[in-house]
């Protein structure tokens, strides 16, 4: 149907969970809508799904009990952006930010002033804490209580949670049939971190970036080591050059081994301007969901982490 066309909508997520997310985004994207409408509603999907302690209101607290998300979006034939940062009570933070980008003249709202936008657009969503994250972290607290204090170190923390696998984030580009590219993001960030930590995904350049003239790019996994190479830019960058998607993500990740061989626990998913999926990561392993317009599903792929 669509091989007389172009470009082949095609969608990457980030996870397991990307494979739902990829499914809704590809409905939107099949019924000819746009890369910016599939990204936000294959984001949501996961957000709005309460098992999922990672992602939205269903996800680990941070330090004081309460849940802080963040998320952005981006539109890569305009290069507007929006984010938002540190923000309660918000079922789909995901939507909020492209109000941010929509409706406002700025690019990021945290904390308090993304609250009360939220509240201004009746986004606002009130939830008790999922028992079982609420019970994860009652026992975190519990043990922080009752071990010997010691450095943070961000090696400390960064084995601590990788261990119990208490992070991810949903991340998600798509492309559509028009050739437009956009990406989007949207996570609790680390399990009981500190009040008002903001990770790599509110952050554009670090959690998303994307750009019509050469890819869309999201990266997961340990934010303070996201964020100290701009990933995503770095990722679009490379194929603004005429790398692939697979080789910019392989490239960048490379580079970043070599300038900080510790830069642990990182994965970037990308898709070119021909639709082409890349994913590369410096953990053991990392799983993406990749569909296109041609396929009646979304695969679920495995991507090995480089040394
Ligand atoms: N990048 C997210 C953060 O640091 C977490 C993750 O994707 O695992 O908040």
């Amino acid at each position: 149907m669509y091989l007389m066309r172009q470009i082949i909508p095609a969608i990457i997520a980030t996870w397991s969970f990307g494979l739902k997310a990829a499914e809704a985004g590809m409905s939107i994207l099949r019924a000819g809508g746009s890369a910016l409408d599939a990204v936000e509603e294959a984001v949501k999907v996961v957000e709005n799904d309460l098992t999922i302690r990672s992602v939205g209101l269903g996800g680990y607290p941070n330090m004081l009990g309460e849940v802080e998300l963040d998320a952005s979006i981006m539109d890569g034939s305009t290069l507007r952006a929006g984010a938002v940062a540190a923000v309660k009570n918000v079922k789909n933070p995901i939507s909020l930010a492209r109000k941010v980008m929509e409706l406002t003249p700025h690019i990021m709202l945290a904390g308090d002033g993304a609250y009360m936008f939220a509240r201004i657009l009746g986004l606002e969503y009130r939830m008790p804490l999922q028992p079982e994250a609420e019970k994860a972290w009652k026992e975190y607290i519990e043990r922080i209580m009752h071990s010997r204090p010691r450095k943070g170190t961000l090696d400390f923390w960064a084995k601590y949670l990788h261990e119990r696998r208490t992070h991810d984030t949903i991340g998600v580009v798509a492309i559509d049939e028009g050739g437009n590219i956009a990406a989007g993001c949207s996570t609790s960030g680390l399990a009981f971190k500190m009040p008002g930590r903001v990770g790599d995904s509110p952050i554009i350049g670090s959690g998303i970036y994307a750009d019509n003239l050469a890819g869309g790019a999201s990266a997961t996994g340990l934010g303070e080591n996201i964020m100290r190479f701009c990933i995503t830019r770095m990722v679009v960058e490379y194929m603004h050059r005429g790398l692939s998607a697979q080789e910019a993500a392989d490239t960048v990740m490379k580079s970043i081994l070599k300038r900080d061989e510790n830069a642990k626990y990182i994965a970037v998913i990308a898709l070119d301007v021909k639709g082409r999926p890349g994913a590369s990561t410096t953990y053991d392993t990392f799983e993406y969901a990749f569909m296109t317009a041609n396929m009646d599903k979304p695969e679920l792929r495995l991507t090995y982490g480089l040394r």
